[in-house]
C-alpha cells in the first residue's frame, strides 16, 4: 500500500473568484511590532541599561540567554579570536565564506556614491560632500539560529562605505559561540565583537555603557525584542529598518519544474512559521502539479513542521487571467523577494515598479542570493519595497551640501536671499546677506 502525502494546506487562490481582494489583503497582513507586553519589557530593559550600563547588559544577557557571566570581559571577543575561528575552520568552509564575501565586496563597490560639485558661471561652486558614518553596530541574530551570512550581508556595506568602527553584537544563547559567525566577522572587517543580544544590546550600542561604545547606526535583523528595541532608539541612533518575516513571491509561465518551485517556495517558509511564500501563475494545470509537488516533497524536509505552518497560514497558489494581472500583482504586493521564473525576464522588468530583490529567470534560485550571489540580502519586507531599498554602503553614509561662494555670486543670491528673507520678517537673515551685496 502506497501512503498518499498529507495536503500542505496551502491556499488556492483565482484572481477571478468573488472575494479575491479580501482574501489576498488578510493574507498581506502582517501586524508588525505592537505586542504591548513585549513593548514594556523591551522599554524596561533600555532604560535599565541606560541608567546601570555594564551590570543591566550582563544581568539580561545571563537572565534571557542563560549565562553566568559577571562582567562585560567575559562577553567580549577580541579580533584575535575572530582569526582563530576563520583559521579553524573546515577548509570547504573557509573558502565558501571567502568567496561569498568576496563577492558581496565586488557587489557593493559599485554602489559607492561619489561626492561631486559644480561651478556656475561666477565661480561659485555648489555640490555634496559624501562621508562615511564614524562607528555602526551591527545585530547578528542568534537566538534560535547562527547566520553567518546576516554578518557579511550587513558588515561588507559598511566596510566598504568606509565606516570608521564595526561593532558588532551576537547573542550566544547557554554561551556556545558560533564559529562560522566569528569567521564571518573576521572576514567582514569587524572591529569589536560583544556576545550580547536583544533588546539589551540595541540598548548598549544605542546609548553606550562602560564597554560598549555608543554608535551612530544600529543595522541588522533580529526577533520581536529586536525589533521593538530599534523602533525605541530610532532618533537616539539611526536604524536601517523594521524588518518582518521573510517573504517571496514567485511568477511562474509554466515552464519551470514544478519541485524546483515547490523547493523555492519552501527555502522561504523555512524561515519561520509567519514567512510568507506565494506563487502566481496563469496556468492552472501546472499550478495543480506545483501543488502536488509540494505535497509530495514537504515529508522530505528537515524543517517540515516550520514549512507546514507557514504554508497553510501565509502561503498561496494563485491562478491569475493573465501575464498584466501577473504584474499587477506584482506590484500591489510589493514583495521582498520576486522570482521571475518566466521565459523572458528582461521584458518584465520595466513594469516592476515595487520589489526589494528581483530573481530572473528559471535558473536564479532565491537561495542564491541569500548566501553569495553579492546583492545584499536585507531587503525590505511586508510592502515596504514601496519606499525603501535593500541594505547597501549608502545606510553607512551621509551627505554634506556643499556651498562656496564667490563675491559676485554673494552679491547675486544676497539680492535673491534679501527679498525672500525680508517676506518672512526675518531681517537679521535679509541684513547678512545684504552685507555682501555689492553696488
Ligand atoms: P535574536 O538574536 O533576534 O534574538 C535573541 C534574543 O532575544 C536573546 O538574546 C534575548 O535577549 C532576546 N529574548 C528572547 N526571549 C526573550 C524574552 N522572553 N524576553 C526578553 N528578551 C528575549 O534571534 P532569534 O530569536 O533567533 O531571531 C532571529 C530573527 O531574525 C528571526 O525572526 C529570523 O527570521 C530573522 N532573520 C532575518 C534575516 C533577514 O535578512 N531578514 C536574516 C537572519 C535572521
Amino acid at each position: 500500500m502506497t501512503d498518499s502525502p498529507v495536503s500542505s494546506g496551502i491556499a488556492r487562490l483565482a484572481t477571478a473568484d468573488a472575494g479575491f481582494e479580501a482574501r489576498l489583503s488578510s493574507l498581506l497582513a502582517w501586524e508588525g511590532v505592537s505586542d504591548a507586553a513585549v513593548q514594556q519589557r523591551v522599554d524596561e530593559i533600555i532604560e535599565a541599561v541606560r541608567r546601570r550600563g555594564d551590570a543591566a547588559l550582563v544581568e539580561a544577557s545571563n537572565r534571557f540567554d542563560r549565562l553566568s557571566a559577571t562582567t562585560m570581559a567575559e562577553l567580549t571577543l577580541s579580533a584575535e579570536r575572530l582569526r582563530q575561528a576563520y583559521d579553524g575552520l573546515p577548509a570547504a568552509q573557509r573558502e565558501a565564506l571567502a568567496q561569498a564575501a568576496e563577492r558581496i565586496r565586488l557587489y557593493h563597490e559599485r554602489q559607492k556614491p561619489e561626492s561631486w560639485h559644480y561651478t556656475e558661471a561666477d565661480g561659485s561652486v555648489l555640490g555634496q560632500q559624501v562621508m562615511p558614518l564614524d562607528r555602526a553596530g551591527i545585530y547578528v541574530p542568534g537566538g534560535k539560529a547562527a547566520y553567518p551570512s546576516s554578518v557579511l550581508m550587513n558588515a561588507i556595506p559598511a566596510h566598504v562605505a568606509g565606516v570608521r568602527e564595526i561593532i558588532m553584537v551576537v547573542p550566544t544563547p547557554d554561551g556556545v559561540l558560533n564559529e562560522l559567525v566569528l569567521a564571518a566577522a573576521h572576514l567582514a572587517g569587524v572591529d569589536r565583537v560583544f556576545t550580547v543580544g536583544g533588546a539589551q544590546a540595541v540598548a548598549a550600542l544605542a546609548y553606550g555603557t562602560e564597554t560598549v561604545p555608543r554608535v551612530d547606526k544600529i543595522v541588522g535583523p533580529g526577533n520581536i525584542y529586536v525589533a521593538t528595541a530599534k523602533r525605541a532608539v530610532f532618533g537616539q541612533v539611526g536604524i536601517d529598518m523594521i524588518a518582518g518575516p521573510s517573504e517571496i513571491l514567485v511568477v511562474s509561465d509554466g515552464g519551470t519544474a514544478p519541485e524546483w518551485l515547490a523547493m523555492d517556495l519552501f527555502s522561504q517558509a523555512e524561515h519561520d512559521e509567519d514567512a510568507q511564500a506565494i506563487l502566481v501563475s496563469w496556468d492552472a494545470a501546472h499550478l495543480d502539479a506545483v501543488e502536488a509537488a509540494i505535497d509530495r516533497l514537504l515529508p522530505t524536509l528537515e524543517r517540515e513542521a516550520i514549512v507546514r505552518e507557514s504554508l497553510a497560514r501565509r502561503g498561496a497558489l494563485i491562478e491569475c487571467a493573465s501575464r498584466e494581472e501577473a504584474m499587477a500583482l506584482i506590484n500591489r504586493i510589493a514583495p521582498e523577494h520576486l522570482e521571475l521564473s518566466v521565459a523572458n525576464p528582461e521584458g518584465w522588468l520595466p513594469e516592476i515598479r515595487h520589489a526589494g530583490a528581483i530573481f530572473m529567470g528559471r535558473y536564479t534560485a532565491e537561495a542564491l542570493g541569500d548566501y553569495c550571489a553579492g546583492p545584499n540580502h536585507v531587503l525590505p519586507t511586508s510592502g515596504t519595497a514601496r519606499f525603501s531599498s535593500p541594505l547597501g554602503v549608502y545606510d553607512f553614509q551621509k551627505r554634506s551640501s556643499i556651498i562656496h561662494c564667490s563675491a559676485e555670486g554673494a552679491s547675486t543670491l544676497g539680492k535673491v536671499a534679501s527679498v525672500l528673507a525680508r517676506g518672512e520678517s526675518l531681517t537679521a537673515h535679509a541684513r547678512s546677506a545684504e552685507y555682501r551685496i555689492k553696488e
